[in-house]
C-alpha cells in the first residue's frame, strides 16, 4: 500500500509523489489549512491538506487521533522558518492529494505524549497504544537488532539454535515452577522451564557440541522489584570447553553487542573472586563505577566495650566494617536518618556514623552519636585505615555478615546514586570463584547456583566440607547488575549423586527426579558447560530503559498478571473436571 514510511521521508524526495500509511498523530487546523501529523513505525511526518484540494480536505476535517490513513501526496520543503530541527522529517513537509480513512479509532484512552501521566496498568491495558509511542517502538527495533547480532554471532561460531521443550519436567533454578495439569496423565503435572538447563546439558551428551537459543523462562517468584514471571534468556551450552574459553568466546559476544549497536568500546573484562567482591563492596556484583569500598574494621573492634561493635568483632560469622563517603559531611541528619531507615529493610539494627569536620583538631574536629563510647586510639586507627579527609563522613556496619553486606552493600550503591558518585558509563566484570553451596537458615545447604555445577575440587574434598568447595561458576556483572551467569557442569554421575546428597536429596528423589539426567550422564557425557544472559536486562541497560517492563512487548505486572488479556482467568468447570482438577474456593468467592 505505502511507498515510504513517514518516519524516513527527507529532502531527497522533494518533488516525489508519495503513499504514505500510518495513524494520525495530531491534526491542527490553521487558518484555513488542516496539517495532519502522520505516524508510522519509523516516525512521523507532516501532511497537509489545503482548501483546493475539495474532496480530501473536507475528509481531512473528519480525522481524529489515531485514525489509520492512507494519504497520496507531494513531498516539498517546508517553507523558510517553519523547520523543525527536533523532528527527523523536519525540513520537508507532504502536501496532501488524496486521503483515505482505512479505519477509525475511538478516542484513545491517553495521548501518546501524555502516557507519563497515566498509570502503568492503563498503558498494559492498552498496550497497543502504548507501543505505538515511538520510544517504546525504538526499544523494540533495537531489542530485536540486538537478537539479531546474538545469533549471527552464535552462528559464525558454530552454535545451533535448538528448541527445547516448554512442557516437561521442574528445572531447579531457585524459584518455585510454573505447573501445568496434564489431562491424559490423571493428577500429574508438566512444569515449566526455569531454565533450559538440562535439556542443554543432554544436548552435549548428544554429541550437539555447541548450543544456543534465545529461551522464554519461567519462574514463579514472589514480589520482587523488576522481575518477570517469564522472561527470555540467550542460553549457551558448549563441550570440551574451559571456563576460560567460555568466557572469552561469550565476553566478545558482549563485546561486539556494545560496540556494534552503542558505538561502546568494552576492552577486556577484569575478573575478581565472589570472596573479594563481597568483601570490598557486600555484593556478588559489585557496581564498579562508584568508587567507595566496605573496609573491615574487626580486628580494631576487640576490645571496645560499646557491645553494638563488640559483639559482631568478636564472632566469626559477623562483619564490622566501615564506609567513607567522600565529602559525606555535607548531608544533614535528616538524610542520615533516611538511611538509617534505608538499612533497616536489610535487617540492619542501626547505622553508626562519624562525622570528620577537622582531622586537626583531633577527636574535638569529629562528630558522633557513637564518639563517647569509643576509646580515642580506636577512633583514630579506624580513621587512619580508612584514609578520611575533612569533610567525609563515615558509616559503620556490624551485625552478622549477610546483614552487613546486604545493608551496607545497598547503602554504597544509594548513597554513591545519590551524591552523584556514579562514575563512567560502562563496568563490567566476571565474578568467578563462587562457593558450591551457601546454609539456608535451618542450617541446610542450598546450591549458590544450580545442583549441576561442577566444583573445583574432587569429590572427596566437596564431601569433607561442602561450605569451603568452591565452583567453577562464573557471572557476568555490568554496572552492577547480573548479566549473565554459568558454569562448568558436572559430567560425572558419581559427583552428580554427592551432590544431590549435600542437597539433601536422597538417592530415591534423585532418581525421581533427575533420573533420566544420571542416565545421560553415564552414557558418555563430555566435559561440557555454558552460562546463560538475561536479554530483557541486557537491552535495559543499553537501551537506558527504567524497568525490563519497558523493553518487553507485553510484559507481566508486579502481581504477575496481564491487564491487556487479563491473565491468569477463571475456567469453567468443564475444563477443571477434565484436568481433574478441584479448585478449593476461598471464602465469600464464587465460582466460575
Ligand atoms: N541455567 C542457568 C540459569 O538460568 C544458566 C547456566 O548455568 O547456564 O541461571
Amino acid at each position: 500500500m505505502r511507498s515510504h514510511y513517514c518516519g524516513l521521508l527527507n529532502e531527497q524526495h522533494v518533488g516525489q509523489e508519495v503513499v504514505l500509511c500510518g495513524w494520525a498523530h495530531r491534526r491542527r487546523d490553521h487558518g484555513g489549512v488542516i496539517f495532519i501529523d502522520l505516524r508510522d513505525r519509523e516516525g512521523i511526518a507532516q501532511v497537509v491538506f489545503d482548501p483546493d484540494a475539495e474532496q480530501s480536505f473536507a475528509l481531512a476535517e473528519t480525522v481524529r487521533s489515531e485514525f489509520v490513513l492512507k494519504i497520496t501526496g507531494i513531498v516539498r520543503l517546508r517553507p523558510e522558518g517553519t523547520s523543525n530541527a527536533v523532528m527527523g522529517t523536519g525540513r520537508i513537509e507532504v502536501l496532501g492529494k488524496q486521503l483515505e480513512i482505512l479505519n477509525a479509532s475511538r478516542t484513545p484512552p491517553f495521548m501518546l505524549d501524555e502516557h507519563a501521566e497515566v498509570g502503568e496498568d492503563i498503558r498494559l491495558r492498552h498496550r497497543y497504544i502504548d507501543l505505538r509511542r515511538p520510544e517504546m517502538a525504538d526499544r523494540l527495533r533495537f531489542r530485536s537488532k540486538v537478537s539479531n547480532t546474538i545469533r549471527n554471532y552464535l552462528d559464525e561460531n558454530g552454535f545451533l539454535d535448538i528448541e527445547t521443550p516448554i512442557l516437561t519436567r521442574a528445572t531447579p533454578e531457585g524459584a518455585r515452577d510454573y505447573l501445568v495439569p496434564s489431562r491424559t496423565h490423571h493428577g500429574q503435572f508438566f512444569a515449566l522451564p526455569q531454565s533450559p538447563q538440562l535439556f542443554k546439558q543432554i544436548l552435549m551428551v548428544a554429541g550437539m557440541d555447541r548450543y544456543y537459543q534465545i529461551a522464554k523462562c519461567f519462574r514463579d517468584e514472589d514480589l520482587r522489584a523488576d522481575r518477570q514471571p517469564e522472561f527470555t534468556q540467550i542460553d549457551i551450552e558448549t563441550s570440551f570447553m574451559n571456563e576460560e574459553q567460555i568466557m572469552t568466546i561469550t565476553e566478545e559476544m558482549i563485546r561486539q553487542v556494545f560496540r556494534k549497536h552503542l558505538n561502546v568500546e568494552f576492552g577486556t573484562f577484569p575478573r575478581m573472586t565472589f570472596a573479594e567482591a563481597m568483601r570490598r563492596f557486600g555484593s556478588d556484583k559489585p557496581d564498579l563505577r562508584i568508587d567507595m569500598e566496605l573496609v573491615d574494621i574487626a580486628d580494631l573492634m576487640k576490645d571496645v566495650e560499646f557491645k553494638v561493635f563488640h559483639g559482631p568483632a568478636n564472632d566469626p560469622a559477623s562483619r564490622v566494617v566501615a564506609l567513607r563517603v567522600p565529602e559525606g559531611g555535607r548531608l544533614s541528619r535528616k538524610e542520615i536518618d533516611d538511611y538509617t531507615k534505608f538499612v533497616s529493610i536489610y535487617g540492619a539494627k542501626g547505622l553508626a556514623w562519624i562525622k570528620v569536620n577537622d582531622l586537626a583538631a583531633g577527636i574535638e574536629g569529629l562528630q558522633s552519636p557513637i564518639l563517647k563510647f569509643m576509646p580515642e586510639q580506636v577512633v583514630h586507627a579506624v580513621l587512619a585505615r580508612l584514609g578520611v579527609q575533612n569533610g567525609d563522613l563515615v558509616f559503620f556496619g556490624a551485625d552478622k555478615a549477610k546483614i552487613v553486606n546486604e545493608s551496607i552493600g545497598a547503602l554504597r550503591l544509594k548513597v554513591g546514586a545519590d551524591m552523584g558518585m556514579v562514575k563512567g558509563d560502562w563496568a563490567p566484570l566476571w565474578v568467578v570463584d563462587f562457593p558450591m553451596f551457601e546454609e539456608a537458615s535451618d542450617g541446610s545447604l542450598t546450591a549458590l547456583h544450580h545442583p549441576f555445577t561442577a566444583p573445583s575440587c574432587s569429590v572427596e574434598e566437596v564431601q569433607a566440607d561442602p561450605l569451603k568447595a568452591l565452583s567453577r561458576a562464573y557471572d557476568m556483572v555490568l554496572n552492577g547488575t547480573e548479566l549473565g551467569g554459568g558454569s562448568i557442569r558436572i559430567n560425572q554421575p558419581s559427583m552428580q549423586q554427592s551432590v544431590f546428597k549435600i542437597l539433601g536429596i536422597g538417592d530415591e528423589e534423585a532418581k525421581e527426579k533427575f533420573g533420566f539426567l544420571l542416565d545421560a550422564l553415564s552414557y558418555g557425557a563430555p566435559p561440557h558447560g555454558g552460562l546463560a544472559f538475561g536479554l530483557d536486562r541486557l537491552i535495559m541497560l543499553m537501551t537506558g530503559a527504567s524497568s525490563i517492563r519497558e523493553v518487553i512487548a507485553f510484559p507481566k505486572t508486579q502481581s504477575a498478571s496481564c491487564p491487556l488479556t487479563d491473565a491468569p482467568g477463571l475456567v469453567s468447570s468443564k475444563q477443571l473436571r477434565e484436568l481433574n482438577i478441584q479448585v478449593r474456593q476461598a471464602a465469600g468467592e464464587k465460582s466460575a
